[in-house]
């Protein structure tokens, strides 16, 4: 194992105030159950997933109540033991609706054994341990929430040479992905080594920017003893570092073409919460049903790192916080900059749920959208190498086949070209929307051949 610093620097990019001391020093703390779950059917990228139970049904943590209705999907399990008390649409923390099973918990918790342990995984083959990746419903944890089971079945043309572990966390706040190395090293490494193990990658990479410095300690402790080429990259500390693309540039110096996919060009990047969540599959035969949210920001009372059940509701982890004091502009689901505002605390957490952030009003200022100056910050700003000043002007003019042509698809919703913008443009949103419309369009021109 060697220590190494990042070979190629990213484009663009911005150095925000990462504000990560409210809750850098709080160890994980596990919240006790709430009262009321709400396990949302669509906690991933691709194809919600379709409910197995129905109001009045009993069931135990760990048994699967959403079935992937599609390839990209993924299973989704209760996070207690109880009953479900409705099955109905709610909303996710994009805002989109998504069905949902409401679970009132029996106070025992009592497991459903349903995947057998595997402490000696490395005796088992690739498809044994995707499948059981699969089965756990194990997604991205970083925010994409790729199903992690479709990543690790790449076609045979696309072999895969390069794990890169994602342990950057440059998203301003965040800090659950800091404390999970810093305190559970081994169980991150061990879920690297499945990963490693399942794909045949020669070359392993875990990346942790340079602000981190506890834990790159830590997980170069774990690391120690690793085999073959495996390296602990020291990244530089910007934004959007952590971003997929950008990381696998920084690390290999490849492209990822418009379009593609890191499998395009031999990688694949995982999470850290991510290797967690595959170890405590295979190793414990545990599905996901639990990961630690960092919930911060100067309105919580006791900013830290929670443990909680997937489906808690928003309103009782501030709670366990502390609560909130004073003013509150916006609480948002994610981090400042790639997160979602809500428009209240009745959401819950999902696998992706990677932070709850409260601004005080000062910190959260409604601006006025001006004219575009043509001053090409944004476009220096932009890590994709994009004109966001043009695309924003397409997609105010619905343009959208202009957009397209600009390759606005590629755009990875960072907010870097909205940060630097001074005449305050609302470009992400402008982005988000486009994608959604192109999106669309391309869909139902796909039904109708
Ligand atoms: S256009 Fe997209 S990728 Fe480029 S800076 Fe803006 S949000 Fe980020
Ligand atoms: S940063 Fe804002 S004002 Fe400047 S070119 Fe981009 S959109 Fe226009």
């Amino acid at each position: 194992m060697k220590t190494i610093t990042a070979p190629y620097k990213i484009k663009g990019g911005v150095h925000p105030a990462y504000r990560k001391e409210l809750a850098r020093e709080q160890a994980i703390r596990t919240m006790p159950v709430p009262s009321l779950l709400r396990v949302s059917m669509a906690q991933h990228l691709g194809a919600p997933a379709k409910p197995l139970v129905k109001k009045g049904d009993t069931v135990l943590r760990g048994q699967r109540i959403g079935e992937p209705a599609g390839f990209i999907s993924a299973s989704v399990h209760a996070s207690v033991s109880g009953t479900v008390k409705a099955v109905g649409p709610a909303p996710t923390a994009s805002g989109a609706m998504a069905m949902a099973v409401d679970i009132e918990p029996d106070g025992n918790d009592t497991w459903l054994e349903q995947l057998t342990p595997q402490p000696n995984w490395s005796a088992l083959d690739a498809k044994t341990l995707t499948g059981i990746v699969a089965e756990a419903g194990v997604a991205g944890m970083g925010g994409a929430g790729f199903p992690t089971n479709v990543k690790l079945s790449p076609p045979p043309d696309k072999p895969i040479d390069t794990l890169i572990v994602n342990g950057a966390e440059c998203e301003p706040y965040l800090t659950a992905d800091e404390r999970l190395m810093r305190e559970r090293p081994e169980q991150v490494w061990t879920g690297i080594a499945i990963l490693r193990h399942i794909l045949g990658a020669k070359i392993v990479r875990v990346a942790i920017e340079d602000n981190k410095p506890d834990a790159i300690r830590a997980m170069k402790k774990a690391m120690a003893d690793a085999e073959g080429d495996v390296a602990l990259v020291v990244l530089p500390a910007s934004y959007p570092q952590g971003a997929e693309k950008q990381q696998i540039y920084g690390i290999t110096g490849r492209e990822t073409p418009s379009g593609g996919l890191p499998m395009d060009v031999g990688c694949l990047v995982e999470n850290v919460g991510t290797c967690l969540a595959v170890q405590d599959a295979v190793v414990n035969g545990r599905p996901l049903t639990e990961r630690v949210t960092t919930v911060t920001g100067d309105p919580v009372a006791e900013p830290g790192n929670v443990l909680n059940r997937i489906g808690t509701p928003y309103a009782d982890l501030i709670a366990f916080c502390g609560g909130l004091r004073g003013s509150v502009a916006k609480v948002i689901s994610g981090g400042p900059m790639m997160g979602f505002a809500q428009g209240s605390l009745d959401g819950a957490t999902a696998k992706t749920t990677s932070g709850l952030l409260a601004l005080a009003p000062g910190q959260a200022p409604v601006y006025e959208s001006l004219a575009c100056i043509s001053c090409g910050r944004c476009v220096q700003a932009c890590p994709m190498g994009l004109l966001p000043c043009e695309l924003s002007q397409a997609l105010e003019a619905e343009d959208y086949d202009l957009a397209d042509a600009f390759h606005v698809m590629d755009c990875i919703e960072c907010g870097c070209c909205a940060y630097v913008c001074p005449a305050r443009r609302p470009l992400v949103q402008h982005m988000r929307t486009g994608k959604a419309r192109i999106a669309l369009k391309r869909r139902e021109a796909m039904q109708k051949k």
